[in-house]
């Protein structure tokens, strides 16, 4: 349906995204993934004229691994550039990042983007902006009816699969699909059917970047809430590739797997080198002691200075970052009329605080006021 009217055509094709509902009338809902415990508030800045960006990883971004969290600073055109700070859902506290003075003080508590966010070198052009929680999902053409395809329409991009952005791998997957789909069609598939073929080949050549993704992200929020890195199973891509700061033989083998020139499948070979690193060199790491080389870093957007040591592993406990305790600090109530900073009226009884901030241990002496609300 176009404008209300009809329009008929040889192939319709569902480019609705990681949110559509276009064609769920008679597609197959999502098998596999679902959202990942993760989600993001985002805020744009602007660089003051003639001053030069904060540090950057490569030419696209810099990133920092922190404990319980992550940030990422996109660069963009004429001097604007995106602040993500990505967290577990799980962690009530972080969720009032979306406070713009909640947001500030973690900027300026985090190395690196306190440089990008100094107000000498940049001014905000956008409130904090909240995302919504992150995904990974694969939905293949399946129809309602169970059928291997719908006859006619082809879902594409995110549509089909969706990874979350911590790689910056949805407009190549998205870019293969296209080109898949229209090599098919080049060669002369009917374009009804054309649906199963390239089914086909998303489930061979989609589907596992986005159950690489599953597991690093899972895995990830597993380290966040105090997990360790477990060797008892294979290990998610990043944390083999974070090896490789440790062990230079996994460098080389893993640029086709960074480039998407080659599936996750192809870090098979080097994972029992990666497993070794952190079975063996786990426990010096762990004390903080830096590796002794570093050759790759575990994800593009990474820092060579975080990636010197295997991320995500027990190491990273030490390493805040200090945005908890700027969030904490900005419950102290150093006001008359009883509110915190974000402006909480604090009311009920001390046990009911669930923040257990310094703040709410000094109320703990007045039983009129304690819960944030
Ligand atoms: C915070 C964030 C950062 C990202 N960073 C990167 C990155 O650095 N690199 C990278 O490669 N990828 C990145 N991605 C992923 C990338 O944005 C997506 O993979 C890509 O946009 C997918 O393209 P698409 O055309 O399938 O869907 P989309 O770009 O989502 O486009 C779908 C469009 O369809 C519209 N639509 C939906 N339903 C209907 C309807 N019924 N009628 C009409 N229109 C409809 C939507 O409004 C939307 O405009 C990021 C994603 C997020 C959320």
């Amino acid at each position: 349906m176009v404008d209300g009217g009809r329009l008929d055509a040889d192939l319709v094709i569902d480019a609705s995204g990681r949110a559509g509902r276009a064609a769920d009338a008679v597609r197959a809902r999502s098998g596999v993934g679902g959202l990942c415990g993760m989600a993001y508030v985002d805020r744009q800045y602007r660089l003051h004229d003639g001053v030069e960006p904060g540090p950057m990883a490569n030419p696209l971004a810099w990133q920092a691994d922190f404990d319980g969290y992550q940030t990422i600073v996109f660069l963009h055109e004429r001097g604007h550039f995106s602040v993500l700070l990505v967290r577990p859902t799980a962690d009530a506290t972080l969720k009032d990042l979306r406070h713009e003075v909640a947001f500030e003080a973690a900027c300026r508590a985090i190395p690196g983007l306190a440089e990008w966010t100094d107000p000498a070198r940049a001014r905000p052009v956008t409130g904090v902006l909240p995302g919504g929680p992150l995904r990974n999902a694969y939905r293949g053409q399946r129809g309602v009816d169970g059928r291997l395809a719908v006859p006619g329409l082809v879902s594409v991009g995110d549509a089909v699969a969706t990874t979350t952005p911590t790689f910056g791998r949805g407009l190549a997957t998205t870019f293969l699909q296209c080109r898949h789909l229209l090599d098919l069609l080049d060669s002369g598939a009917n374009p009804h059917l054309v649906g199963e073929p390239f089914d086909i080949w998303c489930q061979a050549h989609m589907l596992p970047w986005v159950l690489d993704h599953i597991h690093m992200d899972s895995d990830l929020v597993r380290r966040w809430q105090g997990g360790d890195v477990d060797v008892s199973q294979r290990l998610p891509s990043d944390l083999i590739l974070s090896a490789a700061a440790v062990e230079p033989r996994i460098g080389e083998p893993s640029q086709p797997y960074l480039a998407m020139r080659a599936l996750p499948s192809s870090l098979d070979p080097v994972e029992p080198l990666a497993r070794a690193v952190y079975e063996s060199g786990g426990r010096r790491i762990a004390r903080g002691q830096p590796a002794k080389s570093s050759s790759t870093s575990s994800n593009p957007l990474s820092t060579g200075r975080e990636e010197r040591r295997p991320r995500g592993h027990r190491s990273h406990r030490s390493r805040k970052g200090g945005m908890h305790e700027a969030l904490r600090r900005l419950y102290l109530l150093d006001r008359p009329d009883q509110r915190c900073r974000l402006g909480r009226m604090v009311i009920a009884h001390p046990r009911a605080c669930r923040r257990r901030t310094s703040a709410c241990q000094r109320l703990r002496r007045n039983p009129r006021v304690t819960r944030h609300r």
